[in-house]
């Protein structure tokens, strides 16, 4: 039986296999603890992914509970609670997105025959560009169900079961639609590297994938394929040409890194730079990233904080209110810690991709 609510406590713990077991210190009831608890997320997933008459579709009958439920649990996000509006920059690939797979997904009726949509999108660009945040993004404003998954984590970790966790990724998003599937890393699962070096498992889970997306193309579905990677060169040819818009994620312009400084600070009320220093940072941050931004304004914002421990206060019981705002000069010393993580070189390989295979060169 569950634990009522005047049962004690019981505190998850690590297994030895590094799976989180329930309850497991000490007391008589662990095990049939961590079975009932096993058995309760089973069943509530398999209450989630049930059709009107109670039973699991028939696409997924055949696969495995554990596979479903891990799809359910960690590969699917519910709410991925990013907007248009989070994003900084990117205009144009806002635009091309909304137009391309958000409307068909929102208007299935309309986009049909020749204004049928392409099942395939892929982000390609730097590192920390918001590639992943247009993803969530889109199935946001779709109000599709986003399943996220790294395809590097599927040729890793999942060894021997990679092929049908694609299979249960697949079926479950069928069960869920409209639904969109982000792949981030797309290229170390359809990269063009193969022949003699390449695992037989990993062989079979792109071939698997690719059989899904074609189904996933053809058809009346509604599941969107999103592919994510740092390194499109690598693709082949037949990943190009399943997803065949292709949208190049630049590093942000200087308009778009003001704004993350102005907004991550804003938002934790510590805003307090006028236009034209926020203006002096970002001309000083040329070739930063989105996500090194971010790691810049975290660094500068510590630097009030360290300034006050320095002056004798005690970090037990020192208040907001007792440390100076944040300045020019803290986001200065940040800079000497934070460099850019992407090389000018890298940035050319990209231009150069895009110019061949982007949508929108
Ligand atoms: P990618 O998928 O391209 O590697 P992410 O979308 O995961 O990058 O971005 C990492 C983090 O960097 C985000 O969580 C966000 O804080 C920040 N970031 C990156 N690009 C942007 C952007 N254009 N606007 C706002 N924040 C951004």
């Amino acid at each position: 039986p569950r634990r009522g609510v005047r049962g004690s406590f019981v505190p998850p713990v690590r297994g030895a296999n590094g799976s989180s077991v329930v309850g497991a210190v000490g007391t008589p009831r662990t095990q049939g603890g961590a079975d009932n608890c096993q058995e309760d997320s089973t069943r509530k997933c398999m209450e989630l992914l049930a059709g009107p008459d109670g039973q699991l579709p028939d696409r997924l009958r055949n696969l495995e509970p554990k596979l479903l439920e891990h799809v359910s649990n960690e590969i699917m996000d519910q709410d991925p609670a990013v907007h248009w509006d989070d994003i900084a920059g990117l205009e144009h690939a806002k635009k091309c997105v909304t137009e391309m797979v958000i409307w068909p997904l929102l208007r299935p009726d309309i986009f049909q025959g020749c204004r049928a949509p392409g099942k395939g999108l892929l982000l390609f660009g730097p590192p920390g560009t918001g590639k992943t945040m247009i993803g969530k993004a889109i199935a946001g404003e779709a109000k599709a169900t986003f399943f996220s998954i790294s395809a590097s984590s599927l040729t890793s970790k999942w060894i021997g079961e990679g092929e049908k966790l694609v299979r249960a990724l697949f079926g479950v998003a069928s069960c869920r639609q409209p639904a969109v599937i982000f792949v981030d890393e797309i290229d170390s699962l359809l990269s063009q590297r193969k022949a003699e070096g390449e695992h037989e498992s990993s062989r079979r889970i792109k071939t698997q994938f690719l059989i899904e997306m074609e189904g996933c193309g053809s058809g009346s579905e509604q599941i969107l394929l999103i592919g994510a990677t740092n390194r499109p060169q690598e693709l082949d040819e037949a990943a190009r040409r399943r997803l065949s818009k292709r949208l190049y994620i630049p590093l942000p312009s200087a308009a778009a890194r003001a704004w993350i400084v102005r907004n991550l600070l804003g938002k934790d009320g510590l805003l307090s730079l006028t236009d034209a220093e926020i203006e002096s940072i970002c001309t000083t941050t040329d070739g930063y990233s989105g996500s090194d931004m971010k790691n810049l304004v975290k660094e500068a914002s510590m630097g009030p904080l360290r300034e006050a421990l320095m002056q004798g206060r005690d970090i037990g019981n020192i208040s907001k209110d007792e440390m100076r705002p944040i300045s020019v000069q803290d986001f200065m010393n940040a800079l000497q810690q934070v460099r850019p993580s992407v090389s000018e070189s890298e940035l050319g390989l990209y231009q150069d991709w895009n110019r061949q295979f982007g949508s929108l060169a």
